[in-house]
């Protein structure tokens, strides 16, 4: 039995201060599987050493059979993995087509730019419209949108999304999960969505774990965790 994506044992360290004090997860191809915890939690550590801008102390991240738990950042693209940062960190002074070429450096994406372009244009008639306007002018929930779609033109086989709710209107939210969703459903993407923002994370993942102090505290059923007092009370902001 192998996963597909799995973190196993992970302790990431600042210095001498430890971080994540053995964090494993794992997830199946082609599902949602959300992270969720408060400030300070170490969601970011998670996706920062995911992503291979930390190191790890110890433990593993395998992805697709490959340990992928060294791998430097500039490199962890060519391994498969894509991330839309928390800020989304697009180039503003670029145009929004220029912005999604940028996504498609990988050798393997390259290959397919052009039709990875028409098909990001499509799950996005608003980026295809606004092709030409320079991203730092867009509004939050469309350079949100550039964010997916370029970290799409890398033909990842995981997304990794790192709190995309993060300073947008409830409205705008709610648009961003539903595209997260078809995404998932028309190109059978492995996704892992860490978020503040449970309640709707709960609502479209089929998986979930809680992170708090480092630590995994609690995992399941993204419906068995919605109907659980403790996380109702910590991370829906609902009394029961
Ligand atoms: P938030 O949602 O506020 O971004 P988070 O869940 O992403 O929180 P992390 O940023 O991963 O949490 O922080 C986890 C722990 O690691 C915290 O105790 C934090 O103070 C500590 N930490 C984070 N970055 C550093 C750093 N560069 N140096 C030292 N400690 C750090």
């Amino acid at each position: 039995m192998s996963d597909f994506f799995s973190v196993d044992t992970l302790y990431v360290n600042y210095g001498e201060a430890e971080a994540l004090h053995g964090i494993s997860l794992a997830s199946d191809r082609g599902k949602i599987t959300t992270i969720i915890g408060a400030n300070g939690a170490g969601k970011t550590t998670l996706v920062n050493t995911i992503s291979g801008i930390l190191k790890p102390k110890s433990g593993t991240i395998t992805l697709n059979g490959t340990d992928i738990s060294r791998v430097p950042a500039h490199q962890v693209c060519d391994y498969g993995v894509a991330i839309v940062p928390e800020g989304r960190r697009l180039f503003s002074k670029l145009s929004v087509l220029d912005n999604l070429k940028m996504g498609a450096y990988p050798p393997h994406a390259r290959d397919k730019e052009r039709s990875t372009l028409t098909f990001v244009q499509e799950l996005f008639p608003r980026l295809a419209e606004r092709r030409s306007q320079m991203a730092g002018t867009l509004s939050g929930g469309e350079q949100q949108m550039l964010a997916l779609g370029r970290a799409l033109m890398a033909q990842p086989s995981l997304l990794l999304l790192d709190e995309p709710s993060l300073g947008l209107a409830p409205i705008i939210v709610k648009n961003i999960f539903n595209v997260i969703q078809t995404i998932n459903a028309e190109t059978n993407l492995t996704i892992l969505l860490v978020e503040q923002n449970a309640n709707l994370a709960l609502q479209i993942a089929d998986y979930a774990y809680v992170i708090a102090d480092g630590h995994i505290v609690n995992q399941g059923e993204p419906s068995v965790l919605s109907a659980d007092d403790s996380i109702k009370k910590a991370y829906l902001g609902l009394e029961h």
